[in-house]
């Protein structure tokens, strides 16, 4: 038997293929029939138990090692976004407002490569594989329905370990990995006020309780909390991104209402970001006889890399590919990725793989949700690879990653 990665190499024209379906007929959310049936199509023939996801469209499929050993989650994600592309490619997407423009199509095709890689190696596989085909990762929270539903137990024992593999149109180097320990992506949250006065004539504002400066006093408010509570080294980025209040030039609105982001990349900084946001508004307000209500909406937590798993999965890329297609990851990202979900219960890794087309510089080519991303068919071969890697790595390794 060959390596893994001619394997790979050898069924990249169908990953393509595959990848290039799934892109033609993009989903949003939780329900995907049709790229869920693209994924049974391609484990169609395979060693795998299959189960199907009641509250999504999720495909959870287990490989069963002929050896005795631990299990191992590989995750792919499979949701589009609501964009309407303007790639020009041939496989682009024929459904108007709807765009593979995050790479979760590259994601499902690797994936499948990986089940496909493994399953012809089942025999001498020490321990089981589950290949979580993930809906719903942008905004709606599918790997936590996945958890509910009980995809870390679909193998009997709890994985060791979980990786995910995302692929970025640009910023990151061609054929580049990337990971890093610790926090890798921010928790992303929402704060959403409503300041409550009383309206009135505008020409006599003594008469009316006015809730527009005491919003705009909030947004700025907000801005000095990040900077004078906030260790710059452990950050929250905090951006008010709507705001609304009123209607004309001569009225005084009963009510300002406006919605932040909130990032943060640690779990403690997330604890009191929450808390003192909620806090710093709701004093503003009583401070000028107003009344406010802010709701903390609590969205993706931080993705946090174990070390040693990160480590792991570093020493793999090299192992596999060449130190040289390793490009150290400095900080976190400020994006969010519901693959934290499964970080929180199981060590593991979010690894990035610069998927920019030849020809294009990452470091200007439309990035991942640009209307014009473009994603190299390239990262398919390579992503499978390093899935199929890790998981018979992983379970080599058995107890601890070495
Ligand atoms: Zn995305
Ligand atoms: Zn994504």
């Amino acid at each position: 038997m060959g390596t893994v990665r001619d394997d790979a190499a050898a069924i990249a024209a169908d990953l393509a293929g595959l990848r290039h379906r799934i892109h033609r007929e993009p989903e949003i959310g939780l329900d995907l029939p049709q790229t869920q049936q693209k994924v049974l199509g391609a484990l169609d023939g395979l060693p795998l138990e299959v189960t199907l996801g009641r509250a999504l469209s999720s495909v959870t499929a287990v490989l069963r090692g002929g050896r005795p050993g631990p299990a191992v989650l590989l995750r792919g994600d499979m949701d589009a976004l609501p964009i309407t592309e303007r790639t020009g490619l041939d496989y682009a997407s024929a459904v108007t407002g709807v765009m593979h423009a995050c790479g979760h199509d590259l994601h499902t095709a690797m994936l499948a490569g990986a089940a496909r890689i493994l399953s012809a190696r089942q025999r001498e596989l020490p321990g089981n594989v589950i290949f979580m085909f993930q809906p719903g990762e942008e905004g709606h929270g599918g790997a936590k329905y996945m958890i509910d539903e009980g995809v870390l137990d679909a193998a009997g024992d709890r994985p060791v370990a979980a990786y995910a593999v995302h692929v970025a149109s640009a910023q990151y180097g061609h054929a580049q990995f990337a990971t890093r320990p610790g926090p890798m992506m921010a928790a992303a949250d929402v704060l959403d006020v409503t300041v409550r006065g009383h309206g009135g004539h505008a020409s006599m504002p003594h008469l009316s309780a006015d809730p527009i400066p005491a919003a705009c006093e909030m947004v700025t408010a907000l801005q000095t909390l990040v900077t004078r509570r906030f260790d710059v080294f452990d950050p929250v980025v905090v951006t008010v991104g709507s705001f609304h209040a009123g209607t004309t030039d001569n009225v005084i609105p009963d009510e300002a209402h406006f919605l932040a982001t909130v990032r943060s990349f640690s779990a403690a900084a997330r604890d009191r970001v929450r808390a003192e946001s909620v806090r710093l508004v709701t004093d503003i307000a009583r401070g000028y006889g107003l009344q406010a209500s802010a709701e903390y909406l609590d969205g993706y937590p931080v993705t946090v890399n174990d070390a040693a798993e990160a480590a792991f999965a570093s020493q793999a890329v090299a192992d596999v590919f060449g130190r040289g297609r390793l490009q150290p990851e400095e900080h976190p990202m400020p994006g969010a990725e519901d693959f934290s979900f499964v970080l929180e219960q199981v060590p593991g890794a979010f690894i990035m793989l610069g998927a920019c087309p030849a020809g294009l510089d990452p470091a200007t080519a439309p990035d991942n949700h640009a209307a014009d991303a473009v994603f190299d068919d390239a990262a398919l071969a390579d992503g499978a690879t390093l899935l199929a890697e890790l998981a018979l790595r992983r379970l080599a390794a058995q107890g601890q990653p070495s």
